[in-house]
C-alpha cells in the first residue's frame, strides 16, 4: 500500500484497479496523462521550499495537500480526489529550485480522472449547467451557497 512523503496516510485508490474498468481508448489516454504527470516530477528533490508559498497547505496543513504532497501522488501514477485541492495559482514554482511546474502535473491527473469517471460531481453539474444555460448555477437560479473548484 502507497504511504504519501511525511504522513502516515494511506492512499486508497491504485491506477490499475480504476483503469480496467474504462474503455480501451480512455484507458490508453489516461495512462498516457498520467505517465506525463509523473515525469513532471521526474527531478523533484522533495525539499519542500514549495510548500510555504502554497495557500492550500497553509490552510489545510497536512502534507498530502501541499505541493510536495500532490507530487508523491503523481510521481507513484496515483489518483485520489486530493488532486482537486489545488488552485493552480502556481506559486509553489516560485520557489522550486528545479522549476518543476506543479500545476501542469496536477491538470494532466485531473485530465485522467475526469476520462475515467472519477471528476468531481460538482464540476460535472457547473459544466453541465453551462453547457444547458449559459450559467454555472443552471437557468435563472443562482444558488450562491453552493461553491465549486477547478
Ligand atoms: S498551484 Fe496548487 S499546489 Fe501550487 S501553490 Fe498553488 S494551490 Fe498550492
Ligand atoms: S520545491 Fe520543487 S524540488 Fe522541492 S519539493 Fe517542491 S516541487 Fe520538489
Amino acid at each position: 500500500m502507497f504511504y504519501l512523503y511525511g504522513c502516515s496516510q494511506r492512499v486508497p485508490i491504485y491506477i490499475n484497479e480504476i483503469m480496467a474498468k474504462i474503455s480501451k481508448a480512455a484507458r490508453i489516454e489516461a495512462g498516457n496523462l498520467m505517465e506525463e504527470a509523473a515525469e513532471v516530477f521526474d527531478s523533484c528533490v522533495q525539499c519542500g521550499m514549495c510548500k510555504a508559498r502554497c495557500g492550500v497547505f497553509r490552510v489545510l496543513r497536512e502534507e498530502q495537500y501541499s505541493p510536495r504532497g500532490h507530487g508523491d501522488l503523481l510521481s507513484a501514477k496515483v489518483q485520489d480526489k486530493i488532486i482537486f485541492e489545488c488552485n493552480m495559482c502556481r506559486a509553489c514554482s516560485v520557489s522550486c529550485p528545479l522549476n518543476i511546474w506543479v500545476c501542469d502535473g496536477v491538470l494532466k491527473c485531473r485530465q485522467a480522472m475526469v476520462l475515467m469517471g472519477k471528476g468531481l460531481k460538482g464540476n460535472e453539474e457547473m459544466v453541465a449547467n453551462i453547457r444547458k444555460t449559459g450559467s454555472p448555477f443552471g437557468k435563472g437560479k443562482i444558488d450562491r451557497d453552493k461553491l465549486y473548484c477547478c
